[in-house]
């Protein structure tokens, strides 16, 4: 039996987990969950599958929420204790983060000192503090296994290959609901529009993220530290249809791809499995009726976000903490109306190039870099 803790349960991610583990009552049983503060459908996913905690990240709601809507088997605890408490638990098998932003980071940190399987959905952890995450890792012999689709997708067609064999990793976008688009019409875009995403059902900050190319930025830097390549051995390829979820290129020039319906359900679900696989609920590709795949080089001049991955990947540091609080920043201040929609490179870059670069920062030095960045970026 798999026991699996869930951090962000009521989230996109964290429901999809939910929805596997119910899929494989013989194979999985859910250990706990966490979310900030939807107390209501914490307590719901509590009394429908009976984990042994439930945690709530907003320490303010203890005492304020109704301990019986957690249901008789599972103990109800509070902020980051009540995570560690239960990533580092004996009954716990694996850690799926689904935290958003680089609020996940403690969380996986915990559950990797003890060793767990981390299932990484929260991709601000790896761009923040990757070296650090995969030191860890190392350390102490857990497993960081990627949910991330374009990550999955890479990490099953590096299965093909021996590592050293590796010539270069080609990440697929959507291109966003803005493809095609020119830096005029973008800097039109409300968060009316820009929030409706043509293929992913994602969480507000994603669906920005995604809009941006912000999204694709941050999944440059973190292959780069999940998978120990050179910037130069990473590409984007736009692919408006999202089948094929990533490539890897072998030395022989054989480009291994990884296919299926856009479905988070599956990268969810081979992260829990892997290395086996086991029927899934997500549904198959019909090849019964005619369809195309497209690819494109992506337009660096209308998403200049892209271009801060690469270059975020290539300085390492402290820069990966800075984009990803300034982007962080910048998203919540143009859902809020605050900011133009092409504010939000502008910001990410600024805070960017004027911040106190440190080549080989401590967990420390990330987090206080991340705050000022922050500041920065509200000030900008
Ligand atoms: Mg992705």
């Amino acid at each position: 039996m798999n026991r699996i803790a869930v951090l962000g349960s009521t989230g996109s991610i964290g429901t999809s987990c939910l929805e596997v583990i119910a899929a494989h009552p013989s194979e999985m049983v859910l250990a706990g969950v966490s979310a900030n503060s939807s107390w209501e459908l914490l307590g719901r996913q509590a009394t429908s599958f009976s984990p042994r905690y439930a945690v709530l990240c907003d320490t303010s709601l203890e005492g304020h929420v109704e301990t019986s809507a957690f249901g008789k088997h599972t103990e109800l605890l509070f902020g980051e204790a009540g995570i560690e408490k239960l990533v580092t638990d004996d009954e716990t098998d694996v850690v799926v983060t689904g935290i958003v932003g680089a609020a996940g980071l403690r969380g996986t940190w915990a559950a990797l000192e003890s060793g767990k399987r981390v299932a990484v959905a929260n991709k601000e952890t790896l761009v923040v503090a990757g070296p650090l995450v995969m030191d860890l890792a190392r350390t102490h012999q857990a497993e960081v296994i990627p949910v991330d689709s374009e990550h999955s997708a890479v990490f099953q067609a590096m299965q093909a290959g021996r590592s050293q064999e590796i010539r270069r990793v080609v990440l697929t976008s959507s291109g966003g609901p803005f493809r095609g688009a020119t830096a005029d019409q973008l800097a039109e875009v409300t968060p009316e529009t820009a929030l409706a995403h043509p293929t992913w059902q994602m969480g507000p900050k994603i669906t920005i993220d995604s809009a941006t190319m912000m999204n694709k930025a941050l999944e440059v830097i973190e292959a780069k530290w999940l998978f120990g390549l050179d910037v130069d051995q990473i590409e984007v390829a736009v692919h408006p249809q999202s089948i094929v979820h990533s490539m890897v290129e072998f030395v022989d020039g054989s480009v291994i791809a990884q296919l299926s319906p856009p479905d988070m359900k599956l990268p969810i679900q081979y992260a829990l499995t892997y290395p086996d696989r086991v029927p899934s609920p997500t549904g198959s590709i019909d090849f019964n009726i005619p369809f195309s795949l497209d690819f494109e080089p992506p337009d660096l001049d209308a998403f200049p976000a892209l271009g801060l991955g690469f270059e975020v990947a290539a300085l390492g540091g402290t820069a990966g903490a800075v984009l990803n609080a300034a982007n962080e920043v910048a998203v919540e201040r143009f859902l809020d109306g605050r900011l133009g929609f092409d504010d939000i490179p502008r910001l990410c870059q600024d805070v960017l190039h004027n911040h106190d670069f440190d080549p080989s920062p401590e967990l420390g030095d990330l987090l206080d870099q991340d705050r000022r960045a922050r500041a920065e970026a509200r000030r900008w």
